[in-house]
């Protein structure tokens, strides 16, 4: 349908220079490529990273609370927990994802991100909208960063990955299970223990998560620990801490990308 519509404009403009009657738009490639680094490992791959989140959920909650479709009906998204000195999670993953943005980067990946800033004046993304970003911005992998709030007395990460979701999950279950062996061994290498909750072995399979079910690149999401519990708490308010979260997943995301 392109050309012959291309066709008639030139045809319409046909005493200006032929580069004139060209769309504008079509000699711009793709933001997705404009952006390719040229050298590392992970040089040409695209990450997307998830921030969990936004900070400003709580202040629209009739937006976050609207339903939305991901195979069930679920709310757009949450607020998201905090420690119990206060402490947003949506502070924290964002707070991890810069600094993962900035190693993969580093490494040579593009990182594309579903929020571009932390603030109290934004809501969103929506849960659907969070899972289909890997598959818009053409990502070799999503990674969706969460802090756990539970108030059980666990303590630690535990990976999440896809249950079977029929034409839904069909197509990145095994992928994402993949992903979530790679990330579950960065974080372990960085020097972190699994959670001691969800069956102990730092794995939660979830069949009811929209970012998982409206996906179509691999991807998992992570709970990296628990707000609620004191010691996990005071890694997480720790920015060295969080550079170690950081570098954890990134061993993680690299070695999935290179195996
Ligand atoms: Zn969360």
């Amino acid at each position: 349908m392109l050309l012959p519509r291309r066709a008639a404009t030139a045809a319409v403009l046909c005493l200006l220079p032929l580069a004139a009657a060209v769309p504008a738009q079509a000699q711009r490639p793709p933001t997705h490529e404009t952006a390719l680094p040229i050298a590392g490992p992970l040089a040409g791959r695209v990450v997307a990273i998830d921030p969990g989140h936004q900070l400003g959920n709580s202040r629209h909650l009739a937006r976050i609370n609207r339903p939305v479709w991901v195979g069930l009906r679920k709310p757009c998204n949450t607020t998201g927990t905090a420690t119990n000195g206060g402490y947003p999670e949506a502070t924290f993953t964002w707070q991890v994802a810069t600094a993962l943005r900035a190693r993969l980067q580093a490494l040579g990946a593009t990182v594309r991100m579903t929020r571009t800033a932390n603030s109290t004046r934004l809501w969103g993304p929506c849960v659907d909208v969070r899972g289909r970003f890997g598959a818009r911005v053409h990502a070799d992998l999503e990674i969706s960063l969460h802090g756990d709030g539970a108030a059980a007395p666990t303590h630690g990460f535990f990976v999440i990955r896809p249950g079977l979701r029929r034409g839904y999950t069909d197509d990145i279950l095994r992928s994402s299970s993949t992903v979530a062996t790679y990330v579950h061994r960065g974080l372990l290498g960085a020097g972190f223990a699994v959670s001691t909750g969800y069956g102990g072995d730092g794995y939660d399979v979830r069949r009811d998560l929209g970012t998982l079910n409206m996906a179509d690149v691999p991807t998992v999401m992570v709970e990296l620990g628990n707000m609620r519990n004191a010691a996990d708490a005071r890694c997480m308010t720790s920015g060295r801490c969080r550079d170690r979260y950081a570098a954890g997943l990134a061993d993680g995301v690299h070695a999935y990308l290179v195996r």
